[in-house]
This record gives structure tokens, C-alpha cells and sequence, in this order.
């Protein structure tokens, strides 16, 4: 009998005013009770819906079937078919738009905890099992792929599985595109990262860091000169936005992604770390995605009296809503319809203050969200230590501007086609955010799939 509880089972975290003065783990995990009986709200659906909400097809009804079975290593091996990554997913999959928002016991209720499961199931693995995967005999074919973030860690490793000699070519120190500089640790340990990167090594993939393609070698020398048949493009979407408002070269104002890649990549939270963070007492982090979200958090573990600055209303914040209550929690003030106009300084050249302007919501613009509009006479000036712009991202133009005969979007965004990830370049494919700008793991992770098996077909024919 399947179990009709209307909610998911609740999912052990640590308490909001204990986790926010630690880095540690925020989501502790399904006890194996607990899996069962959620694996049991599944009613094993016929047409299956909510696969046709994950990118890359995990089998969800399968695995969950194994699941209530208690036969957690085969509902492992299950996902492991279709997901190179399933601990990672299982904790940031957006899954509320994915696949849970599919599942039919979303209807009359809470979908079955899928993301929860997935994570329960490779946790659990990665804690009990010590089989390490077989590394195949090799097909002699050379390929390079450009970044270790999801879209080219899945690309190696598909490859790998298959017998290509992968080399993975790393601007950074470590590996791990934004799974190890910007999603922090409280979200996604980065040991799990690590274990993940280590099954890659197992099969063969090489990984070499501190190489930045365009500078160190070009895409042009890794064909001609060291003998690279095909050549995949994962190099993500790091270049960060600002506003263009006066006082951002001020000292204390930070991009989104450098506050966060000091405190994750180069743990400049801990004491003695080689990277400080500057950040004082009172911090505002603009913007309303994910990211700010991530920024704030960290800010606020450091110490700080936090506020989110947010230019329209709380229904349009586009980060996760289950992001947004850990905020709130964690308590992260939130300042809506508001808009920074300059950063004022001190006499030191640090940020003193920043001077805003209320908003109300116009008519929608091209993105159906309504517009904000300024509110007269509403400026007022808060009181800061720290700005951290949080506004998006795009490609680096680096790779395009060093590579002949690759055409990218105006907005710098690689053109590859949507099955393959061909580029306009022979050999050459690219995926994950460098081609659609800043979006998910495992959309970048499909991408990567994607483009193996196509690199796979074009050197069978050559
Ligand atoms: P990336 O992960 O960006 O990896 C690209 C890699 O390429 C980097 O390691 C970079 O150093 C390297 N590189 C760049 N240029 C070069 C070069 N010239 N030579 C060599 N290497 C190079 N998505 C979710 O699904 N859930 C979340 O909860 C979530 N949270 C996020 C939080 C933050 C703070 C950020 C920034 C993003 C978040 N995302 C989230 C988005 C998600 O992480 C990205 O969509 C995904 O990582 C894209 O993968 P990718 O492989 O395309 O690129
Ligand atoms: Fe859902 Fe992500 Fe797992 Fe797919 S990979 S089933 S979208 S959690
Ligand atoms: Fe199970 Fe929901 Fe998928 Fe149906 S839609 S098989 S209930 S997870």
C-alpha cells in the first residue's frame, strides 16, 4: 500500500540561529526510515510524468521502487545510469520546477521528496560502498574538454566511460566550476564534490589546473600542436555584472562571485586563511537570485547584519523560494522595491553608505515581470560597510576572442547547436552556461551528456 501522507517527510536541518554562525551542512539528510516511508508516497505511476521533468531522464519511478525496498545501492545505480552526479543534484537541483513539479502527488498535495531521495540514495553509496569503477580500455582518440564545472566533468566522464583519453584543462586550483567556488559549503559540501571529481580520475580523466585556456594554450594549438581530435567548450558564464552607478571601485564593494570564491574556494572564513575577506559589520548584497541568496548567507555566517537589496517585490525574487525562507530564517533582512543609485565613500576610499531610491511595479516589460519604476522623492541612505553586487553574470570573451572562426551571441553566449553542442568551429562543441549563459547544474550536466555522444558519432565517422 502506498503511503498517502499529504507532505513530504520534513527534512532534518540544523536550527536557523545555530546554522547561521557555521558553515556546515544546513540539510542533514534522510535518516533510512525516513526514505522508506517517503520512497512509499510513490505511487509507481504508469506514464511516469515527473521523468519528463529531469533533464537528463533519471529513471524516477525505478529508483524509488528500490528505494522503498530498502535496496538503496541499486536505487544508487539506477540514477548513477543517467546522473554523473547524483549528490550533487539531490541537493541543488531546483526540483520544485523540475522533476517534483511533475509528479501527480503534487496535485492534492506535496510531490514525493524525489531531490531528497537522490541524495539519501548517493549518500548512501558514497558511504558504504568501496567499489571503484573500472577504468576502460582505451579507443586511442584524444579529447580536451575546457572547464571541470558539471557540463564539463559530465562530458570527461561520458567520454571516459566510453575509452576517449580525456584531458580536463582548469583556469582555477581546484576542480569544480561553481560547484566548488560558488555554491558554498552549507549548501553542498565540497567533499562530495571532491569524491565525485576522484570517481572521474578513477576512469582515466586527467585534470590539469592552473591552465587557462587563451592564455597558457589556445583551442587552435590544442588541435594543431598536441594532437586533440574534438574539443568541448564548458567554461561556464563567470564574468560578473555591475551597475555602472558612481563609488564601485570603492574598497568594500564586491562581484558576487569573488566574495564567494574567497570564502568557498579559498576559505577565507577560516582563520589564518591566506585570502581575508574585508566585509564589516553592515553588508548589503543587490540582486534577488540564487547567488544573492548564497552571498548573503555567508556574509551573514561572517558575522554581519545582513540586508538584501531588491529592486521589485517579494513574489517576483527569482531565487528558490525554499533559498529565500532560509534567509528569512536565518535572519537576512530584505529590502524590496529599492534601488541603489551611488556608494558613498569615507575619507579611507572605504564604502560608507549607499544611497537608494524607492520603486513601484509599472507595466510588464519583454520579460513579463513588471517593471520598476523610480518613486519621487523617495531617496534615503543606508548605512553600509560592504556592497556585494549580485546581478548576473556572462562568458568570459577570452575563448571567443582567442579562437578563430567561433561565433557567439552579442551577449557573448557560445552558438552551439541544441542536440550536439557543434559550434561553428569542426571539433568543436560547448555547453552549460557558456553557451546559454547563467542557468543550472544539471541543464549544464545534459549539455555535457549531450555533447560526449555527439563527439562520440563525429570521430567514429572521421
Ligand atoms: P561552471 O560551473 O561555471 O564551470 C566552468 C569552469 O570553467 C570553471 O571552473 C572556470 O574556472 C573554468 N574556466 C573558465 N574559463 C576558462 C578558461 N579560459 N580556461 C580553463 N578553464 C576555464 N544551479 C543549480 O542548479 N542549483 C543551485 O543551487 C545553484 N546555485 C548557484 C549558486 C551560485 C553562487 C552560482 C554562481 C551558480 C549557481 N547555480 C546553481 C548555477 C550552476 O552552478 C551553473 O549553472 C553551473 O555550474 C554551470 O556549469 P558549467 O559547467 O557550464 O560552468
Ligand atoms: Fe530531479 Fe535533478 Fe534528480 Fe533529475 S537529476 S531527478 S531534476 S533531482
Ligand atoms: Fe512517483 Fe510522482 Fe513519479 Fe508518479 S509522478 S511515479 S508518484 S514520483
Amino acid at each position: 500500500m502506498p503511503n498517502m501522507a499529504p507532505k513530504k517527510n520534513p527534512m532534518p536541518s540544523q536550527a536557523a540561529d545555530v546554522r547561521n554562525h557555521n558553515f556546515q551542512e544546513v540539510a542533514l539528510g534522510y535518516t533510512a526510515e525516513m526514505a522508506i516511508d517517503e520512497a512509499k508516497r510513490c505511487l509507481n505511476c504508469k506514464n511516469h510524468p515527473c521523468v519528463s521533468g529531469c533533464p537528463v531522464r533519471v529513471a524516477i519511478p525505478a529508483f524509488i521502487r528500490e528505494m522503498a525496498e530498502g535496496n538503496f545501492e541499486t536505487a544508487y545505480q539506477v540514477i548513477a545510469r543517467s546522473s554523473s552526479l547524483p549528490a550533487v543534484c539531490g541537493r541543488v537541483c531546483p526540483q520544485e520546477t523540475q522533476c517534483e513539479s511533475k509528479c501527480v502527488r503534487g496535485i492534492k498535495g506535496e510531490p514525493v521528496g524525489i531531490g531528497r531521495l537522490e541524495r539519501f540514495a548517493a549518500d548512501w553509496h558514497n558511504a558504504n560502498s568501496t567499489q571503484k569503477p573500472q577504468k576502460p580500455a582505451s579507443n586511442g582518440h584524444r579529447v580536451a574538454v575546457i572547464g571541470s564545472g558539471p557540463s564539463g566533468l559530465t562530458c570527461a566522464g561520458d567520454l571516459a566511460k566510453m575509452g576517449y583519453q580525456v584531458t580536463v584543462f582548469e583556469a582555477l586550483h581546484l576542480a569544480g566550476g561553481v560547484l566548488v567556488y560558488g555554491i558554498p559549503e552549507f549548501r553542498l559540501p565540497k567533499s562530495i564534490v571532491q569524491k565525485e571529481i576522484n570517481t572521474l580520475r578513477d576512469l582515466g580523466v586527467q585534470i590539469e589546473t592552473n591552465v587557462v585556456i587563451g592564455k597558457t594554450i589556445t583551442i587552435d594549438e590544442l588541435q594543431q600542436e598536441y594532437g586533440f581530435e574534438a574539443v568541448f567548450i564548458g567554461s561556464g558564464a563567470g564574468l560578473p555584472k555591475f551597475m555602472s552607478i558612481p563609488g564601485e571601485n570603492l574598497k568594500g564593494v564586491y562581484s558576487a562571485n569573488e566574495f564567494l570564491t574567497r570564502i568557498n574556494l579559498m576559505k577565507a572564513y577560516q582563520p589564518g586563511s591566506d585570502t581575508p575577506i574585508q566585509h564589516g559589520k553592515r553588508v548589503a548584497v543587490v540582486g534577488g537570485g540564487n547567488v544573492a541568496m548564497d552571498a548573503a548567507r555567508c556574509a551573514k555566517r561572517l558575522g554581519a547584519d545582513v540586508t538584501i537589496v531588491y529592486r521589485r517585490t517579494e513574489a517576483e525574487l527569482p531565487a528558490r523560494r525554499e533559498e529565500v525562507e532560509h534567509a528569512m530564517e536565518e535572519g537576512i533582512v530584505f529590502k524590496f522595491l529599492t534601488n541603489p543609485l551611488e556608494i558613498l565613500g569615507n575619507e579611507q576610499g572605504w564604502v560608507s553608505a549607499v544611497r537608494c531610491q524607492e520603486m513601484e511595479l509599472g507595466e510588464p516589460d519583454a520579460s513579463g515581470r513588471r517593471r520598476p519604476v523610480p518613486k519621487e522623492g523617495s531617496e534615503f541612505t543606508l548605512d553600509l560597510d560592504c556592497v556585494i553586487m549580485a546581478l548576473g553574470t556572462s562568458p568570459n570573451p577570452l575563448i571567443k576572442s582567442t579562437t578563430e572562426g567561433l561565433e557567439t551571441q552579442k551577449w557573448g553566449g557560445i552558438i552551439a547547436d541544441e542536440n550536439t553542442g557543434l559550434t561553428s568551429r569542426p571539433g568543436v562543441y560547448a555547453g552549460g552556461d557558456a553557451v546559454t549563459g547563467a542557468a543550472t547544474v544539471i541543464l549544464a550536466m545534459g549539455a555535457g551528456k549531450n555533447a560526449a555522444a555527439a563527439i562520440d558519432e563525429y570521430l567514429k565517422s572521421k
